[in-house]
């Protein structure tokens, strides 16, 4: 699942400061004009609008609210449009700039607000449309009138079809960088921010949660003697063991290597030992090869528990590969959750 960030992403800062520039130069331009034809009250409008947009070019990297400020902008950019259409002095092409309406909102709200904006406006602008056009026949007409529905729906259609597969191609991207290609597990990538928001949450209500930093025992071996796709198959097996043992709420990955972490919610020290024993006692019952001479792989774990154990992401991260390497000194195949000096 992709996070709302706070911050803009590239593609839509793009799309915003294309249309703020454009916002700034026919503001400037249409003012102008506008000045010129006496329409005093739109053109302070548009000078206004000019300015703001030139404004918030620059703020918009800065703000810590960047969604906001693109919707507002976007409400404003429409509510003019509908003014200015709505104006009886305007001509009648200025309806072309309706059919911005699609493809602007999609693209900086995405599929569903952007749709519900999308909507909202063109049929705003066809009420408009029917009240100004009211008195020319030639554009009251079914056929014109098809022409400028029947555009207006394709462009919605499109533009809501782009944003679509935009999201859909998005969310694979994001699925194949947080998830190793091995295993299936979660990776690096995957934990990292779900430990920040699972430390973030305990910090906030107290509930502890512990890491179980996870080594294979004497993997090399197992690679020199079986081979390489041996270890591969190895690896598998003992992500599925980790899937098998979990619980959903718990979520296991691949740290790299033959190294493994898994974050456990709402569990003390107590806990989280048993389901590293668990784990480690699973592993140690069965072979994660199929041939009967190869080395037995087990594993040695880890513990840190929050907040006992680290106020940090990173010193509890710390704590338990310390005790990870611990076990290790110790002999291997065993699990370790205090300092030293507690065993
Ligand atoms: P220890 O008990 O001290 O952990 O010994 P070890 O042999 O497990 O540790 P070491 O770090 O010496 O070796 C880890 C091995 O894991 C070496 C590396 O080739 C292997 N390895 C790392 N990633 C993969 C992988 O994706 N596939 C396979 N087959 N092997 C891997
Ligand atoms: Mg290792
Ligand atoms: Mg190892």
């Amino acid at each position: 699942m992709i996070d709302k960030q706070p911050t803009l992403d590239p593609q839509r800062l793009l799309v915003l400061r294309t249309l703020l520039g454009f916002t700034i130069g026919g503001c400037l331009f249409f003012g102008g004009l506008n000045v010129a034809r006496g329409v005093y009250p739109l053109a302070a409008v548009e000078f206004a609008i000019g300015l703001f947009s030139l404004w918030l070019f620059f703020w918009i990297t800065r703000s810590p609210t960047p969604q906001r400020w693109l919707l507002i902008y976007l409400l404003l950019f429409f509510s003019t449009m509908m003014v200015a259409i709505a104006t009886p002095q305007g001509s009648a092409t200025i309806f072309v700039w309706v059919f911005l309406i699609p493809l602007a909102s999609h693209l900086l709200l995405g599929r569903k607000r952007g749709l519900v904006i999308a909507v909202v406006f063109l049929t705003l602008a066809a009420v408009i449309y029917f009240y100004r056009m009211n008195d020319q026949p030639q554009l009251m007409a079914v056929l014109p009138i098809a022409n400028v529905v029947l555009c207006a729906l394709v462009l919605l259609a499109l533009s809501y079809a782009y944003e679509y597969a935009r999201e859909k191609t998005e969310e694979q991207l994001q699925a194949l960088a947080t998830t190793d290609s091995l295993t299936g597990l979660p990776n690096r990538a995957a934990l990292e921010p779900v430990l920040a928001r699972k430390h973030a949450e305990a910090a906030r209500d107290g509930t502890p949660f512990a890491l179980l930093s996870m080594d294979l025992d004497h993997f090399k071996a197992l690679n020199d003697q079986e081979g390489h796709e041996a270890g591969d198959r190895a690896l598998v097996a003992f992500a599925d063991l980790l899937r098998k043992r979990l619980r959903a709420s718990d979520m296991p990955c691949r740290w790299g290597g033959e190294e493994f972490q898994v974050l456990v919610s709402g569990t003390d020290r107590d806990g989280a030992v048993h389901i590293a024993e668990e784990i480690r006692t699973a592993l140690e019952a069965i072979s994660l090869t199929r041939s009967r001479n190869a080395p037995r792989v087990t594993v040695s774990i880890g513990v840190a528990v929050f907040p006992d154990d680290g106020q940090a992401v990173a010193e509890l991260l710390l704590t338990a590969d310390r005790r990870l390497y611990h076990a290790k000194a110790k002999g291997r195949n065993q699990v370790v959750a205090s300092p030293p000096d507690e065993q």
